[in-house]
Formats: C-alpha cells, structure tokens, sequence
C-alpha cells in the first residue's frame, strides 16, 4: 500500500528544509499545512518561547472511526543536528544519502516522512482506527527541550511511539540511561610565565591530574562517563589560572549514576586542594532513565505488530536517551522505535529506501494491532 515513489519524494522534501535545533519554523510551518490537509486537528504550543525556539511543538489529532480503540501517539522530532543546512539527499541504487557535506537528516525525518505516509493510506483507504495523535517536537538534539516543555496530558493518548531509533525496524527500546552533565571549572593562579612563575597556580595542569585519576569510558555495562570539552588557557607566556572541563555521565541505574558523578566531582576537588587551587562543580540532570517491562501495553503492542509484517522483534536497551526519556518520566508509557536509519550525527548518515517504506508499514501494523484488539499476549 504504501506509495514508494511519494514516501521517497517527500522524505527528500523534508529534509531539504534547514532545521536545526531552534531554527524549526519553516519544517514546523510545512508540517502544520501538510497536516491539515490530511483532516488533522492540528496546534503548535508555546514551548518554541521557553527554550530559544522559533517554533513551538506540533501536536495534532486524527479523529478515528472506532470510537473505543484506546488513542495513541506517534512522535517524532523536528529538529536536526549540525552540519545540517542546505542538505543535497541524492538516492542511490537501495539508498538515500547527502552528498557527503552535511548528514541526511534522516534522524529524525524518516520518521515524519513515514507517519506521513501513513496518514496518506488512512486517508485513502478509509483505513478503521482510534484517535491517533502526532507529536513532531522541537530542540530533541539539544537537550530534549521540546519534549521537556510539552504538556502531554493535553493528549488523549494512553501511550506513545517514539520514532527515533537507529537500526532495523522491529527494534524496540524498552529502557534507556539517566544522564547528568557535568561542568567542572578549575581555578589556579595567574602569573607571568617567565618572571615569576613560583607564583602562579597552574589550572591546566591541576585540571590533567585530575583526568588522569578519572576513569571515564564505559564504567559498567549499564554505567559510562565522558569528558568531552576542555578549555582554557590565555597566552604561553601566562601561567593559566581557569580550566573548564565539560562532560557528562549517564546510567540506566540512578543510584550509580549520582555515585558516579559525585565521584567524578570529588576528584576535582580533592586534585585542586593539593595544589592549593579550587574546582567548582556544576552537575545537572538532562533527563531521567525508564525501564519498560515486556508485558506493558505500548510494548506487547510494540512486539505484535511487528511479528504481523513478518520481522524479528527484539528489545534493546539503548545508551542515549530521547524524547521517550521526557514522556516516561512524566508517567506516560512510550517506546522508542528503531526506523532504519544509520550513522546517524555523521556526514555518512544513511537510509534504505526499503527500511524507510518498511518503517510506513510499521506505523500502519501498530495502528492495526490497536484496533484489532487481538490478545496480545500470543
Ligand atoms: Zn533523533
């Protein structure tokens, strides 16, 4: 049922369209039209205004036919990462790939491309369904800011399917990691670097030991920590008297990722001490991790209706968290959803027109698996 040649023209459309994180208007402007023609009841909310975007979050409504399929939403998000304007998507042979200068935008574009895509067969086919609800968010890339600014008990849904995973369709994450970003600042001494360096306190120095004492990479199989930015330093001639260190640290099990945290910021503290300098730690938490059981409802759902178009599905844990992350937290059940595209936040990033269609297919499977009701513990 599903039209290739159209699914493929306007997943191209779509990420033709600049939109970086905060810079979602246009996309959000397409989409609302595009929407609305589709028969949808569609809205934009006032997030765009608390984080710094152009746009707010989309959230739309399709009013199905079966009055007692429990609703449902769908979600995807907007915005890409960098380099990601003025992307050139070329399809060659089975693929869809930029033209190597930017990433493709696939992340998360396949997604509403396919939802959109399956909205057109509904329409069509006068396909029977419930209340199914879209969410196209903002600011995803930057901190889940979108998600985090979404009023999601405005929705009628009792769970969501969050389209925003690498991999084959079938896919299914089921929990993935809490994170805390950290900001460590070190603090030395200035002094000329040539005439009185004995009375300098040297910040990038006392900011190595520190990383040397640090254990960062993977900690545990449910534990990793990074420091990804470091900066600091005037001129060679000054003993630098402030270093930043900027990283994060992220566990699927709270209790360890507080502990890790902690342990990360106390080794800074401790090193400067024996130097006679100071560190300032700033931990935040970006968002909270969520542990779905297979028997939950948006899973079961999840599993039958990829077993109905024939694939293997499999439940994963991922390593990154999504806007699932923000819903789950705020006690609305949602799954993320592998949708074929990979090497995403990369120049290489990729699709295969048939995981693209495949992904249509499965948004139609789970809408059929709602309304058909159907045990869905065989
Ligand atoms: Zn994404």
């Amino acid at each position: 049922m599903v039209n290739e040649k159209r699914l493929i023209e306007s997943f191209m459309e779509l990420v033709r369209i600049d939109s970086v994180s905060g810079e979602e208007k246009e996309i959000a402007d397409f989409l609302v039209e595009k929407l609305e023609d589709l028969g949808l009841e569609v809205r934009v909310d006032q997030a765009g205004e608390k984080v710094k975007s152009n746009s707010g979050n989309i959230i739309a409504r399709l009013r199905g036919n079966i009055k007692k399929a429990t609703p449902i939403m769908f979600s995807a998000h907007m915005d890409t990462v960098v380099p990601g304007k003025k992307i050139n998507p070329l399809v060659k042979e089975e693929k869809i790939v930029s033209s190597g200068k930017t990433i493709l935008g696939a992340d998360d574009k396949a997604a509403i491309a396919a939802l959109l895509e399956a909205l057109r067969i509904i329409k069509e086919n006068n396909i029977p369904c419930g209340d199914i609800e879209i969410v196209f968010s903002i600011c995803e890339e930057i901190g889940l800011k979108g998600a985090k600014n979404l009023d999601i008990f405005s929705l009628n849904a009792q769970m969501g399917f969050v389209l925003d995973a690498g991999g084959q369709v079938g896919k299914i994450i089921t929990t993935a990691p809490s994170q805390n970003s950290l900001q460590i600042i070190i603090y030395g001494k200035s002094a000329h670097a040539g005439s009185n360096p004995e009375e300098g306190i040297n910040a990038i120095q006392v900011a190595g030991f520190a990383l040397s004492r640090m254990k960062l990479g993977r900690i545990d199989e449910e534990t990793t920590a990074n420091i990804g930015i470091i900066s600091g330093g005037k001129a060679t001639n000054i003993v630098p008297d402030k270093v930043t260190l900027k990283g994060e640290v992220r566990s699927r099990n709270e209790e360890k990722l507080e502990k890790y945290t902690e342990r990360l910021k106390k080794i800074s503290e401790d090193t400067a001490r024996e130097f006679k300098a100071k560190a300032e730690a700033k931990i935040n938490r970006e968002y909270y991790c969520y542990n779905l059981s297979p028997n939950d409802q948006v899973v079961k759902i999840s599993m039958k209706a990829a077993k109905d178009m024939g694939l293997q599905p499999e439940l994963c844990a991922s390593g990154g968290g999504s806007d699932a992350n923000v819903f789950n937290k705020k006690g609305f059940p949602s799954v993320v959803l592998a949708i074929g595209m990979e090497k995403v936040h990369t120049v290489d990033e990729y699709i295969l027109v048939k995981n693209l269609k495949k992904t249509a297919e499965y948004v139609l499977s789970i809408i059929n698996t709602v309304i058909s009701g159907e045990n869905l513990n065989e």
